[in-house]
């Protein structure tokens, strides 16, 4: 069940457009997404039921699906090692005695896929227990893991998060150009070391940097 009504959705889409802000809905249900998207959201975040219909509607609308499959890698590599958080465990059983069965990662990008629905790479880092600020390259890992091309998970990274939050003037990213800390793996092992290494390259950054500011790009056009 949504939790915004309607209007209250095209009133608050409305008036944020107004100030020139880009509107992101954390969105789990279809009919949530679905009038998230009727009412001119930017983004849906999560998508987490997303079906075959709801993915039509996306992609034709033109909204951008950020999918936070960093979510999904991060709380079946905990489950598989007895580590899921209390609080997720619980939760995961709360949904399954209501019988509601979420639908897995490569599902939802199935259908994504299917209908040509515009995917941008974002997390909820920091925001839980299980994604901490640093692992959202696992959204690469996922993606790639979910049936994307390296160069399609690379691109939802960079370009397409450049257009989606309109910075593409100077973030458009030249892939051939784009450095990752390692080959983007396909499964199993690999996509582990890949997370672990993750998590090292924060660890040695430091937290609470300063960012630099994105460099401009005059790259050929991805
Ligand atoms: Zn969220």
């Amino acid at each position: 069940m949504a939790q915004f009504r309607r209007e209250e959705l095209v009133a608050i889409i409305k008036k944020a457009h107004r100030w020139g802000r880009h509107v992101c809905g954390h969105a789990h249900g279809t009919e949530g997404i679905a009038w998230a998207i009727e009412s001119g959201i930017d983004t849906i975040e999560h998508g987490q039921f997303l079906d075959d219909a709801t993915a039509k509607l996306t992609a034709d609308s033109g909204t951008v699906f950020v999918p936070t499959l960093a979510n999904d890698f991060n709380r079946r590599r905990l489950d598989e090692s007895g580590k899921l958080p209390k609080v997720q465990r619980n939760r995961a059983a709360e949904l399954a005695a209501m019988g509601i069965v979420w639908s897995t990662a490569e599902e939802r990008m199935a259908h994504s896929r299917k209908h040509g629905v515009i995917v941008a790479a974002g997390t909820d880092s920091g925001g839980n227990a299980i994604v901490l600020h640093g692992d959202n390259g696992a959204e690469l890992v996922m993606l790639v893991e979910c049936g994307y091309s390296p160069k399609e998970a690379v691109l939802a990274a960079t370009s397409v998060v450049a257009k989606t939050i309109r910075v593409d003037s100077r973030g458009r990213a030249r892939s051939a150009r784009v450095r990752l800390p390692g080959p983007l793996p396909g499964a199993g092992p690999e996509a582990r070391s890949w997370a672990r290494c993750a998590r090292s390259r924060r660890a040695r950054s430091g937290r609470g940097r300063r960012r630099r500011p994105l460099p401009d790009h005059t790259g050929p056009r991805d």
